[in-house]
């Protein structure tokens, strides 16, 4: 073989050598960043709290990769990012806000806007009738009613839609499918709280009015206005609570559940802990009217 055909094969199967690194990289890089992956454009999906998570995968499918502002575990009336999230958000390409006035997005949405003013904005609370907590300000929890999470799911495909209408039917569909799921949530709820005597319901944080609503429970409230009750207001609980017949008191695991565990002492009856913010929604509410069903 003459030296310039050794040589042209070398110098060729180092081309080969670059081109494909250059392709391994490339990929790597994309599915880090949530670009380009194959043919598709995953998009990078930035929501507050977790139960967003599902609602956005449930429509998004193999097309989005989601990250949560405020992780599990932590209290949204107070939580404040570490810079680390923030740093998430230069790689979102929407934001799925709650918008119905939780104390994170009041406190930090101007901020995360300025840090990344291409992501389009979806306001979950669109087209949502919010309850009025008194002193002007709306209860913010709306996604604790299965109804309202089917108007938050079509707020999301249409942001999805917006970015990418290429797939709109993929969406539309997956939109739908998770609807019939809601749909079908919706009913059993409905079904087993239908024949619940005693229709008040005794809360340490009052995240369930759009529930109650919904089902026709009343919510009643130990915390007021975020504040732990005086001991007056513990006396005027446990009165209340024992004519009403009422023997459960529901917290959230992320409140402290002190005030709870004296209220359960003293009516003779058990602190039963329901979690509003789990990320496996349709799951998790299911299981929620189950425990209010039995108590
Ligand atoms: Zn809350």
């Amino acid at each position: 073989m003459s030296r310039m055909i050794v040589f042209g094969i070398a110098v060729f199967s180092l081309l080969i050598v670059l081109a494909l690194s250059f392709h391994l990289n490339f990929h790597l890089n994309n599915e880090r960043g949530g670009g380009v992956v194959g043919d598709e454009w995953k998009i990078g999906v930035m929501v507050t709290i977790p139960p967003q998570a599902e609602f956005v995968r449930s429509v998004g499918g193999e097309n989005v990769v989601v990250d949560i502002m405020i992780p599990p575990g932590e209290n949204p009336h107070v939580y404040e990012p570490e810079p680390g999230r923030l740093i998430n958000l230069s790689r979102a390409r929407m934001y799925v806000m709650m918008g119905s006035g939780i104390e994170f997005e009041r406190v930090w949405m101007d901020e995360i806007i300025s840090l990344n003013s291409e992501m389009l904005i979806v306001n979950c609370s669109k087209g949502i009738e919010l309850i009025n907590e008194g002193g002007g300000a709306a209860d913010p929890h709306i996604w604790l009613s299965p109804r309202n999470a089917r108007i938050i799911v079509r707020n999301i495909c249409e942001g999805l839609v917006e970015i990418d209408p290429a797939n709109r039917s993929y969406y539309e569909s997956n939109m739908n499918s998770y609807i019939n799921a809601l749909d079908e949530l919706d009913r059993r709820i409905s079904e087993k709280l239908s024949q619940m005597e005693c229709r008040k319901i005794l809360v340490y944080h009052p995240a369930w009015a759009y529930f109650a609503r919904d089902y026709g429970l009343e919510q009643i409230s130990i915390e007021k206005e975020g504040k732990d009750p005086t001991p007056e207001g513990i006396a005027h609980i446990i009165e209340q609570a024992k004519s009403e017949g009422i023997d459960t008191v529901f917290v959230s695991p992320q409140f402290s559940r002190e005030t709870a565990d004296v209220i359960a002492d003293a009516i003779g009856g058990n602190v039963v802990v329901i979690d509003p913010l789990a990320e496996n929604y349709l799951e998790n509410m299911g299981k929620i009217a189950e425990m209010i069903a039995a108590s």
